[in-house]
């Protein structure tokens, strides 16, 4: 009951929150935060007080993964040849089919998870099946697995009761896991399916404004993304454009409930205005942006500093490991050195994307990935050169190494 205090002195300690302090100190009894701020304010220990040195690291919270298909795990990265359209068709061909391979790759996904340093997932529970949401359960790693729906033109009556019907057999909170719905995407879903969606009062996520083709197709109804789903079979003569941009085509949608909405590659000014006033998060996912070599055709780089900017919360996701440069890992701190390297972005903007806009977009409470006191998700060392004159944080920021575990990550439950 009466644990011994553990203080951690470090290089840096930081979090998403604004607290930075280098060197830093933190003040520990089991996994709850007491105190955290410059060795001389927490003053020399005391006797018997647990002392942990880690003076080539940087002590972050664990990290929150807003965007994963941890079922695609088992492909490996994938180089990208030719376009959005073939690759999907690629990605098609490849997944695993059968209950048990998908369930090895998402327990692999976790593992890879864990090796990046993550202790809250948004996780996209692959093509019509509940195998993802158990196994990602069984892995003990807290998030929302997404069950990700399809459905266009007629075939959406049947989407939304096959929908209703896979979430009728499976439990919405177990394990740490809850049970998210993700309508795929714009172009594969009809807005019936996103409101019958709305409705169920369980977490959404869905992509949109992810490619081009995308908005040609939500706008025109025609162009490559319209090909790929008559060959597919799922188009029909009763799907329109709507003449506007997905988002605009979503609005009512995403203006009355949360949503974790990943992409959005292309966006106006007016759309940012609008996400600010919307209840919606974005999970952007840098590396898996620029894997697929966005922005295309002299658009705009990706405008999340204009979001982030207005007020709009904007998590870090990995995507699939299929887009990824570290097949032994998925972490979102590799998608922060990516965005400080590319954009120069601070460090604590970065953690606090890679945190707690991350919790927020799961709708769990982003206290325990921060260093504020109360119990922990789990903390991270992530080594430095402490010979270097450089800020710390910003040389975590220019290396590679994988995070290791200074406290263990929280299982089964969101602390
Ligand atoms: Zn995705």
């Amino acid at each position: 009951m009466n644990q011994p205090p553990t203080l951690l002195l470090a290089a840096a300690i930081a979090d998403g929150s604004g607290r930075c302090f280098s060197p830093g100190a933190m003040l520990l009894r089991g996994r709850s935060i007491e105190t955290v701020g410059s060795p001389q304010r927490l003053g020399a220990p005391s006797p018997g007080m647990d002392v942990r040195r880690w003076p080539g690291s940087v002590l972050i919270p664990g990290l929150v993964n807003a965007h994963a298909h941890l079922d695609l795990t088992h492909v490996g990265p994938l180089p990208h040849t030719g376009d959005f359209i073939s690759w999907v068709e690629r990605v098609r061909a490849l997944r695993a089919a059968d209950d048990q391979a998908i369930a090895a790759s998402v327990r692999r996904g976790a593992e890879l998870s864990r090796a990046g340093g993550t202790v809250l997932i948004g996780d996209i529970a692959g093509v019509r099946s509940s195998v993802p949401v158990h196994a990602l359960r069984e892995t003990g790693l807290p998030g929302t697995s997404f069950l990700e729906v399809f459905g266009l033109g007629r075939r959406q009556a049947e989407a939304i009761d096959l929908m209703t019907q896979r979430i009728a057999s499976i439990e919405t909170d177990a394990a740490g896991v809850r049970l998210g719905i993700q309508p795929h995407a714009p172009y594969s879903c009809g807005t019936d399916v996103y409101a019958a969606a709305c409705r169920l009062r369980l977490p959404l996520a869905t992509h949109v404004a992810e490619t081009l083709e995308e908005l040609r197709v939500v706008a025109t109804g025609d162009g490559p993304l319209a090909e790929m789903l008559q060959r597919l079979g799922v188009w029909d003569d009763s799907i329109r454009g709507c003449g506007g941009h997905p988002l605009d085509h979503l609005a009512a949608h995403f203006a009355s409930v949360p949503f974790l909405a990943a992409h959005l590659n292309y966006v106006d000014d007016a759309h940012i205005e609008a996400l600010s006033r919307w209840p919606i998060t974005i999970a952007y996912c840098p590396r898996a942006s620029g894997y697929f070599g966005h922005p295309h055709h002299d658009r705009p780089a990706h405008r999340y500093r204009d979001m982030l900017a207005a007020g709009v919360a904007v998590a870090l996701g990995t995507d699939s490991l299929l887009c990824l440069d570290t097949p032994g890992r998925l972490s979102v701190l590799d998608d922060m050195r990516f965005l400080h390297r590319r954009d120069g972005v601070d460090p604590i903007t970065l953690l606090r994307m890679a945190t707690v806009h991350g919790a927020h977009g799961l709708e769990r409470d982003p206290g325990p990935v921060t260093f504020q006191p109360g119990v922990t998700a789990g903390i991270l060392a992530v080594d430095i050169d402490s010979a270097s004159s450089l800020d710390p944080l910003r040389q975590m920021l220019r290396r590679d190494d994988p995070p290791r575990w200074v406290i263990e990550p929280s299982r089964g439950a969101w602390p």
